[in-house]
């Protein structure tokens, strides 16, 4: 390699990635997003995710969550349609998948065997572009068959700890970017390794360092807020490299605003999403 593989996302590139939305543009234009999360007590996953989905301009959503999360999904997102798992408490069946234009699987998931067959499943039918996050991580870390189900270029955002499960041990920093790069290479999918500078990898190897984000951001949900934007940025037809790159940097933007109005130690998840705007 000769020429350096690094890029910066500061506010120059993170803005030149925003789509205009268009005057003559409908809610079909900006796609129908499919997000499946939540398990009984983890629902919050669900509901966070699904609203940072709304908030980033997906034109319509629908999740799947489990019977339990039928009042709680209706009344506290009112926007979002539903589609209900027969089971109470976890995700044990894939809907029809053949109306949406993107797919986002994990927050709060847990790992049963019966969700990990609807996120086999998923794999098999899948044809549009997908994101896959949290507990979607941990079970293709037990079940490695599945990584190589993934569709090409999926996005995969896993922090510290679920990237070790996933692609083993590093001493330092650098070789887990070393080691990320090559996890990208080696099964075509994007990865965003989260933290305090989010690299956003591509499966070219290139890396993408964030510049928006601080520590106000570490704090539960803040990363079912970004699979949301991710969500909704595939369903708005960017490619998974931009909506990586871009939701990771508007994500940042979002908790930046939240700490100058609430500060770091006060904001939560919520208010990142109640500040994603662009
Ligand atoms: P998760 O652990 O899945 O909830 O994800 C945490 C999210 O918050 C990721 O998007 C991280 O990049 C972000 N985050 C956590 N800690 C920090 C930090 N110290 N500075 C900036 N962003 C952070
Ligand atoms: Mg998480």
């Amino acid at each position: 390699e000769t020429l350096s593989p690094y890029y910066y996302t500061d506010k120059p590139a993170g803005e030149a990635l925003t789509k205009k939305r268009g005057k003559f543009s409908h809610k079909g234009t900006f796609g129908h997003a499919l997000i499946l999360a939540g398990r009984y007590g983890k629902m919050g996953a669900a509901v966070l995710s699904s609203r940072a989905c709304l908030r980033s301009g997906a034109g319509l959503l629908t999740v799947h969550v489990p019977e339990c999360g039928y009042e709680i999904l209706q009344i506290s997102l009112p926007e979002a349609m539903l589609s209900i798992d027969p089971n109470q408490r976890n995700i044990t069946e894939l809907p029809e998948l053949s109306s949406y234009s993107a797919i986002g699987i994990g927050p709060g998931i847990g790992q049963e065997p019966l969700t990990v067959r609807v996120l086999d499943e998923l794999l098999e039918q899948i044809s549009t572009p997908l994101i896959v996050d949290a507990d979607g991580l941990n079970i293709l870390s037990k079940h490695p068959d599945l990584i190589d189900k993934l569709p090409e270029k999926t996005i995969l955002s896993p922090h510290p700890k679920e990237f070790q499960r996933l692609a083993g041990d590093s001493a330092n920093e650098f070789e887990r970017l070393e080691l990320a790069r090559n996890f990208a290479k080696k099964h075509n999918v994007v990865i965003i390794l989260k933290g305090a500078y989010t690299a956003v990898i591509l499966t070219n190897g290139d890396v993408h360092f964030n510049s928006t984000g601080n520590a106000g951001m570490a704090t539960g949900g803040s990363g079912d807020v970004l699979t949301g934007i991710l969500t909704a940025l595939l369903a708005q037809k960017y490619t998974p490299e931009d909506a990586a790159i871009f939701g990771v940097y508007q994500h940042g933007l979002a908790g930046d605003r939240a700490a100058e109005r609430k500060t770091k130690t006060a904001m939560i998840a919520s208010d990142i999403i109640e500040n994603l705007g662009w």
